[in-house]
């Protein structure tokens, strides 16, 4: 029995559509992915994307590009109805990414479409419904804002085959994820998000001001974001550029993550991906493979994109040459970071890996606990942490003579203006003509010249390094502590100390407990200082970690500290030549950091401005913070925050000015708080200052302590004991961590 033969009959036009449109659209993802192109085709720059049960019930995407024009509502769902293409010639050079006007058109076939639009010239929003790529009924007037959204909703509803070779809602709905991630890396500037419905979080969110970077680390995390290379070629004869970021060689996983853009279109390239992999494989361990972010662009003209419906694999004119260049650069990149892995690349501290919304009292000065008793050490895990070993400047240069363990003799001198100072000092010296009393004298001066007569009982001076010895004060607005009053001590040198009861103080100070970083204070407290790279930057060790610590930072977050927890309690450093403010601000206002234009007026006028307002609020500054101004509108004191430290006083002049332009004088808790910012800044350790100042004075002050004698054994030692660090510090670079002993020990194996 021969067969018999089929009879051939016209398929039915909308099953012809649909079959079409289910080999265009397989699934939810890819309609997303085809919907997001659209958006940023019309200059979107927030595109946000909702879905029900992964896409199959609910997909909606938001964006506020420039909208759909009311008369093509009839068309847009048609098949290759497009406002981005018009002869067949347009298709070598098209540089959006919809060009066949088939996505809409093959969504609307199966699935119940609704478009809600608003062009910047409309008057209103319009919304329209589709099925089988028809306009159910005329667009309707309604309210919205500028921009489109499209509802799918009940996908493949028609075509259960398609339904059915569809996952889980919840592995579709990982694919969604993947796709809108993947579109917000490559176009950081604009905001994406994806959440399910009804929900309030969304799975994955960036911001426009991200970077590429920020939204990889947003997307991927931290253990990628932190090993990449930025990475970047171009070839003209090839007629290619490559831009993007790999991980280094620190940097492996199970499974490869390559997203290649190719003219901005997330696209595959089996060729390509199969070429990287083979320059890792040399460099990361058997059967780990690397993160690939590249984007290529490729003369529009050299690309085949039209060679399967769901554009997905790729292929170009040139491809092995363009390949090969992109592997060389890759690999030399590679290479290079090789050498000098891991530096500078870590923001994060993951080895102080304490959550930052931990919370620590100040008071507690009980060492940390670091190693929890029972845990295994490793052997690479153990570290020479003795802080007698030798540092660093040992290698770097001769010892420096006052490189004792003695309290040093800070450089300046003291000149008291009643002659009651040693008079060898008179001779000695001078930095400048600011000449700042040893805080040491001065101490016993203030307390000589200021120590009411009569029997004022006195509470024990503080032991620490922070100065704790406080003027006494007749008149109070603030009472004395009970504890402190019924004490007696012997020590004639130490007066009492005032108890603040300021809400403002005390909220100030509760704000800084608060954003304290338990595992930050942990690694300050114990950490073993190896080194300073300059003012600004220290290297100090902590267990099996190098770290690159901010000075500059962290000496302003103590100084600030200090200014908050010592309120009113302040010694003072007079100064031994007093300052007149006029010539301070004039010499303020003649720096370009002062930003003063002629608008602002003649600088005179302002200087003299200066020195009335700073006046009147003299009996204030000098009350809580010891900054002293005369009659004359001179300064003859500045508070003395920290034993034997001395501000840069090259900052006096800007610091004066900005007491003026920067504080808020009106509000008593921020006053308080910009003032003792404004002071702190000035007390910070500065590369600027300190650099110019060791230049200027090499020859002329050698006993006095140098900088890097003064990071360590006051600024540090100060770090140890009393600074609460800031959560912030852990992220915004202040404190990078440089080098992890295991780490290394895995560098070592590969060799
Ligand atoms: P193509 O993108 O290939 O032109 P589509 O079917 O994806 O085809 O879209 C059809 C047309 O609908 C587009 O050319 C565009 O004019 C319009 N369109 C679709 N989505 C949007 C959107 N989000 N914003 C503005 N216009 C859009
Ligand atoms: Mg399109």
């Amino acid at each position: 029995m021969s067969p018999t033969a089929g009879v051939i009959r016209r398929l039915d036009e909308t099953v012809v559509n649909r079959i079409a449109a289910g080999e265009v659209i397989q699934r939810p993802a890819n309609a997303i992915k085809e919907m997001i192109e659209n958006c940023l085709d019309a200059k979107s720059t927030n595109i946000q994307v909702t879905v029900k049960e992964g896409g199959m019930k609910l997909i909606q995407i938001q964006d506020n590009g420039s909208g759909i024009r009311k008369e093509d509502l009839d068309i847009v769902c048609e098949r290759f109805t497009t406002s981005k293409l018009q002869s067949f010639e347009d298709l070598s050079s098209i540089s959006t990414y919809g060009f066949r006007g088939e996505a809409l058109a093959s969504i609307s076939h199966v699935a119940h479409v609704t478009i809600t639009t608003k062009t910047a010239d409309g008057k209103c929003a319009y919304r329209a419904s589709y099925a089988d790529g028809k306009l159910k009924a005329p667009p309707k007037p309604c309210a919205g804002n500028q921009g489109t959204q499209i509802s799918v909703e009940d996908l493949f509803y028609n075509i259960s085959t398609r339904r059915k070779a569809l996952k889980s809602a919840s592995e579709e709905h990982a694919r969604i994820v993947e796709v809108v991630s993947r579109y917000a890396i490559h176009n950081s500037g604009i905001s994406f998000s994806v959440k399910k419905q009804g929900e309030t979080m969304a799975d994955v969110r960036t911001l426009s001001n991200a970077t590429t970077v920020d939204n990889i680390r947003t997307v991927f995390g931290n253990a990628v974001s932190r090993e990449l290379i930025e990475v970047g070629c171009e070839d003209a004869k090839l007629a290619f550029k490559m831009k993007g970021y790999v991980t280094n060689a620190n940097y492996s996983m199970k499974k490869c993550i390559f997203l290649l853009f190719i003219n901005a279109r997330l696209v595959e390239s089996s060729a390509l991906k199969k070429a990287i992999e083979t320059i890792y494989a040399a460099y990361l361990p058997k059967n780990t493979h690397p993160f690939l972010y590249l984007s290529l662009e490729i003369a529009p003209q050299n690309v085949d994109v039209n060679v399967h419906p769901t554009k997905h694999e790729v292929h170009f004119l040139h491809e092995e040459g363009i390949i090969e260049r992109v592997q060389q650069h890759i690999e030399s990149k590679l290479l290079g970071s090789n050498s000098s892995r891991m530096y500078f690349t870590q923001t994060l501290l993951p080895g102080v890996s304490i959550s930052a919304s931990e919370v620590v009292k100040p008071t507690s000065s009980s060492s940390a606990a670091a190693h929890k008793s029972g845990d295994k050490v490793y052997a690479h895990q153990m570290v020479r942490t003795d802080a007698r070993e030798q540092k660093l400047d040992a290698f770097l240069q001769p010892l420096p003579k006052h490189q004792s363990f003695s309290v040093p003799k800070t450089r300046e001198v003291v000149e008291q203006k009643d002659d009651k100072a040693n008079p060898e000092h008179s001779t000695a010296e001078t930095l400048s003509d600011l000449e700042m009393v040893d805080a040491l004298d001065l101490i016993s001066c203030v307390e000589e010249s200021e120590i009411p007569t009569d029997n004022v009982e006195k509470s024990e001076a503080s032991t620490s390094s922070i100065s704790r010895k406080k003027r006494p004060r007749a008149e109070s607005d603030v009472e004395m502590d009970e504890t402190e009053k019924d004490r007696t001590v012997t020590a004639a040198s130490a007066p009492r100390r005032r108890v603040i009861n300021l809400t403002s103080i005390l909220s100030l100070q509760k704000q800084v407990e608060d954003r304290a970083h338990k595992g930050l204070q942990d690694m300050l407290r114990n950490h073993s200082f190896v080194g300073c790279v300059n003012p600004q930057w220290t290297l100090a060790q902590y267990q099996t970690k190098l770290y690159l610590l901010n000075t500059t930072k962290l000496s302003e977050e103590l100084f600030y500290q200090i200014l908050i927890y010592d309120f009113g309690n302040f010694g003072i450093m007079r100064l031994s030549e007093s300052a007149p403010i006029y010539e301070l601000a004039m010499l303020a206002l003649d720096s370009p950091e002062s930003g003063w234009t002629e608008e602002d007026g003649p600088k005179e006028g302002l200087a003299e401005y200066i020195v009335q307002f700073l006046q009147k609020k003299s009996e204030m500054l000098k009350d809580y913070f010891s900054l002293e101004i005369d009659e004359g509108g001179n300064l003859t004191g500045l508070p003395l925050l920290l034993d034997n430290y001395i501000p840069p006083l090259e900052g006096l002049p800007m610091f004066i000015l900005r007491l003026a332009t920067e504080v808020n004088w009106d509000d008593e808790k921020e006053c308080f708080e910009s003032f003792s910012k404004e002071c702190a800044m000035f007390f910070s350790i500065r590369k600027k200052y300190v650099l110019e100042e060791s230049a200027s004075s090499e020859d002329k002050d050698l006993d006095a302590p140098s900088w890097r004698w003064t990071t360590e054994h006051i600024l540090y030692k100060a770090f140890r004991t009393h600074l609460l660090p800031r959560k912030e510090f852990a992220e915004d670079g202040s404190v990078l961590q440089l080098a992890n002993l295991p780490d290394l020990y895995k560098v070592f194996e590969r060799c």
